[in-house]
């Protein structure tokens, strides 16, 4: 293999007084300085519109980032005649050429744009800086550097057996069509990954990011730009999922889908799909990452401490935007007192504001939509018996989207918050009897629907090994002894079944191996 594995890229950390701070405020400074507007960029073209749309930090209503260009499904069409004009010239040049725009990318990321990355990703989505130096320079780099490093694998690998006067092989096709990646707010890795893995395999994208994130979306575009990505490989538009949606699924050259997003509109479009396949001239790849109603279950021999670290961090940072994020937990009685004590104080000690304040552990949530759900869920929890609410309960959108980390204990482990998802920092607590623990592990895995992260917390040995197989199906990421977020690229691939996605694992040879159509050559001599 000429692509050496790489390494995952250090975590800075912004000590008060050191170097990448003084970078990173003179990046957000700069960021909040600047009005930008943003073009739709469609093959050579930066596209404009008569439609500005102006963009906020969810922190800060008062403050304009700049604007976006609102598109139609005029630019959705142009998007799709870009990328299939784009294709030819782009599927025909050899995978190591693909391969140097990525890695250089990379390097763009991690060097010239980290800061302006990172600030863009704390102030157009609400991350302090350590959530955005994790997920804008780290993740992404590290999607893109392993990546390339997967994709040399595929395409070399071990081709068939031959037989005396024959040559058998497997040649690795892009798509016949173009793919539609559909991207989350909540992750600017995730946004930049989902189409720029597609493209790596020599596909063309229509990339629609969420309407909260375009700001850092757009810078994306223009770095892979500056690393010499081709015009109409991908194309990034902005407009409305209906728009995007009637040109896209009844186009006869899409080819698939790369999605991060709600259950309920994945499975929308897998409808819509379903609906148009006889228009297609191929059956459409899916491949979407969704929510999660993700636990934490704790033996009563775990450790206390550990547990209450996985516990505030799981379940809060990003104000629980992660579809990773711990959501339901499940305390034996007998350590409940204990940790109880711990995570109240802890809970109360987090710091909440703006991300210009590097202090500040809880940020806010992504919009006004986002945050009305969640306090109702807060406020229905207030007036229910069976839910008692002992840390937080407070919100304000006055000045931006704030809620405190909210933490209700429930006597009912069906109860409303321990089912269903709610993207926001609202963790709920379900206390068990310590000799219920085999009836507990039966409940974990049948509350919810979804499958994507757990975590179990015990020092049993013996314990360990029942609940990872009692629980096997129940989360496509499964962490013993840690909190349930954090998946690092070419460590933990990521990703759940059940309504949680189709498990094609962010990161890694299995999710790359959905963007190919392999053919099958034999050649007699
Ligand atoms: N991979 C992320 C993590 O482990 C979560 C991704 C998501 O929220 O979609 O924290």
């Amino acid at each position: 293999f000429n692509v050496p594995t790489p390494v995952n890229e250090p975590v800075l950390q912004y000590a008060p007084g050191s170097k990448e701070r003084a970078l990173l405020t003179d990046a957000l400074a700069q960021a909040r300085a600047t009005e930008t507007t943003i073009p739709m960029y469609i093959g050579a073209a930066e596209v404009t519109t008569d439609k500005k749309v102006s963009m906020h930090p969810p922190h800060d209503h008062k403050h304009c980032l700049g604007y976006y260009y609102q598109g139609n499904k005029q630019h959705v069409q142009q998007a799709i005649d870009a990328a299939l004009t784009a294709k030819e010239s782009w599927e025909n040049l050899a995978w190591e050429q693909r391969a140097a725009i990525f890695l250089k990318a990379a390097d763009l990321i991690a060097g010239k744009y980290r800061y302006q990355l990172n600030a863009a990703t704390m102030l157009c989505q609400s991350k302090n800086a350590y959530q955005a130096e994790i997920d804008a320079a780290c993740e992404l780099i590290d999607f893109l550097r392993f990546n390339v490093k997967y994709m040399s694998e595929i395409y070399s690998q071990q081709p068939p057996v031959s037989g005396p006067g024959t040559w058998n092989r497997v040649e690795q096709r892009p798509l016949e069509g173009f793919v539609f990646a559909l991207t989350p707010f909540n992750f600017t890795a995730i946004a930049g990954n989902l189409p720029a893995c597609v493209a790596m395999m020599g596909n063309v994208v229509v990339w629609k990011p969420a309407n909260t994130q375009i700001y850092s979306a757009a810078l994306i575009m223009k770095i892979l730009k500056e690393a010499g990505l081709p015009d109409g490989v991908i194309n990034l538009v902005y407009v409305s999922g209906t728009d995007a949606g009637d040109v896209i699924f009844q186009h006869p050259d899409f080819a698939g889908i790369h999605f991060t997003g709600s259950t309920g509109v994945f499975q929308n479009i897998w409808q819509t799909i379903g609906n148009n396949i006889s228009k297609y001239k191929t059956y459409p790849r899916i491949v979407g990452e969704t929510g999660g109603k993700d636990f934490i279950l704790v033996h009563p021999s775990a450790d206390i401490k550990l547990t209450n670290t996985a516990f505030v961090r799981g379940a809060f940072e990003y104000q629980g935007q992660k579809c990773s994020a711990a959501s339901r937990g499940y305390v034996p009685a007998s350590l409940w007192p204990a940790l109880k004590e711990l995570l109240v104080a802890d809970l109360a000690s987090l710091k909440m504001g703006g991300v210009e304040e590097y202090g500040n552990f809880i940020n806010a949530v992504i919009d006004e939509k986002s945050f009305d759900k969640i306090a109702s869920y807060i406020n229905n929890a207030k007036n229910d018996a069976q839910a008692e609410i002992i840390a937080g309960g407070n919100y304000s959108k006055e000045k931006g989207y704030f809620i405190e980390p909210t933490v209700i204990v429930t006597t009912n482990p069906n109860y409303t918050t321990m089912c269903e998802e709610i993207f926001g920092p609202v963790l709920t607590l379900y206390i068990y009897n310590d000799e219920e623990f085999d009836h507990i592990l039966k409940v974990v895995d049948s509350t919810s629907g979804y499958a994507l992260t757990g975590a179990f917390i015990a020092q049993d040995r013996y314990a360990i090994d029942k609940a990872s197989h009692a629980l096997r199906n129940a989360a496509g990421n499964f962490y013993i002894n840690d909190k349930p977020t954090g998946a690092v690229v070419g460590q933990q691939p990521f990703g759940g079944a059940r309504a949680s996605g189709t498990n094609d694992k962010a990161g890694s040879m299995i999710n790359l191996l959905r963007w190919v159509s392999p053919r099958t050559i034999k050649e007699t001599f």
